[in-house]
């Protein structure tokens, strides 16, 4: 009998997937996951869908978030696993960041106009169609209208830092996030923490805080990670006495990380964040089918 598959990370067009959420449930079954997350960044308008569509197909779903942080002049995302999607604080915590994400929209749209590329607001927009403005909304653009080939060359020569269409993050605090999601009786989780640029002290006074302020658990295993990653990881974790989630990241069928199904399994000294008492105990109103 081979172990439970779960995928506890993921985006659909709610955010900057390119799957809906019925789509991404479809191929989440179809890749063999057999509990799967759906995480937008700073969104759950598509939790509902996606709840409808893995009962539909008879697998788990664990309503999720990814929330944008800023941390130390430094962008971090915190998935928030298990969340009720009618909390108030959460959702008033996000209305805060979808605004920050339009001025943002509209400042990244400034900064290219001086480099003479014009008209990207309107062309991420139409990306976005209505859903929360993401970068990756103008990198499509971006590629779209020929100012690059791929959109990790966009990020490279266009929305990263010291790049001309690089805004800083002005994100909710650790403390707000993890603030929210508990309030909305969700599981905090480190997002791919190898994938930020931290120094071994700093992440470690990143993992710290987090703890103290209730995160539960690092995503050791995720689409981004290295095996060398995941060995740093699942170390950390351990030191600090954190569970081990796992997760895709899985944006779309041109996504740049992993696809569904095709995770490694977690190493076995982790305690998985599925394994946690808390995870059983935490199952939000509504019909969520959990294996
Ligand atoms: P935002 O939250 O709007 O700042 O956008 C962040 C998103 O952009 C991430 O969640 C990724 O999906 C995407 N992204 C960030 N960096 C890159 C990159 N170098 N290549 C491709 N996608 C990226
Ligand atoms: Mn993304
Ligand atoms: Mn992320
Ligand atoms: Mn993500």
């Amino acid at each position: 009998m081979s172990e439970t598959h779960f995928d506890l990370h993921a985006h659909s067009t709610a955010s900057d997937g390119t799957l809906s959420p019925t789509q991404l449930m479809q191929r989440a079954a179809q890749k063999g996951v057999q509990v799967m997350a759906l995480t937008d960044h700073d969104e759950v308008a598509g939790l509902a869908e996606a709840q409808a569509a893995a009962s539909e197909l008879g697998i788990g779903f664990v309503p999720g978030i990814e929330l944008s942080v800023s941390w130390s002049h430094q962008t971090i995302h915190v998935v928030g696993l298990k969340i009720r999607d009618d909390c108030p604080q959460l959702l008033a915590g996000i209305a805060g960041l979808r605004e920050f994400r339009i001025s943002r929209g509209e400042e990244i749209a400034r900064r290219l106009e001086k480099k003479n590329i014009p008209g990207a607001l309107e062309g991420a927009r139409k990306h976005a169609n209505g859903n929360i403005l993401s970068r990756t909304h103008f990198a499509h653009w971006l590629v779209e209208a020929g100012y690059a080939k791929d959109v990790q060359q966009v990020f490279r020569r266009y929305l990263v830092r010291n790049k001309p269409g690089y805004v800083p993050g002005n994100w909710a605090s650790l403390e707000e996030a993890l603030g929210w999601i508990q309030a909305a009786g969700g599981i905090a989780v480190i997002a791919h923490p190898a994938r930020y640029r931290l120094s071994a002290t700093r992440m470690r006074q990143l993992v710290g805080e987090f703890r103290e302020l209730g995160g539960l658990a690092l995503e050791v295993v995720s689409g981004s990670h290295s095996p060398s990653d995941i060995e740093n990881m699942a170390q950390l974790a351990g030191r600090f006495e954190l569970a081990a989630s796992a997760g895709s990241d899985y944006h779309g069928p041109s996504n740049i990380y992993r696809d569904l199904g095709s995770l490694p399994p977690l190493p076995a000294r982790c305690l998985p964040v599925w394994d946690l008492p808390v995870w059983s105990e935490s199952t939000p109103s509504g019909a969520i089918a959990s294996l």
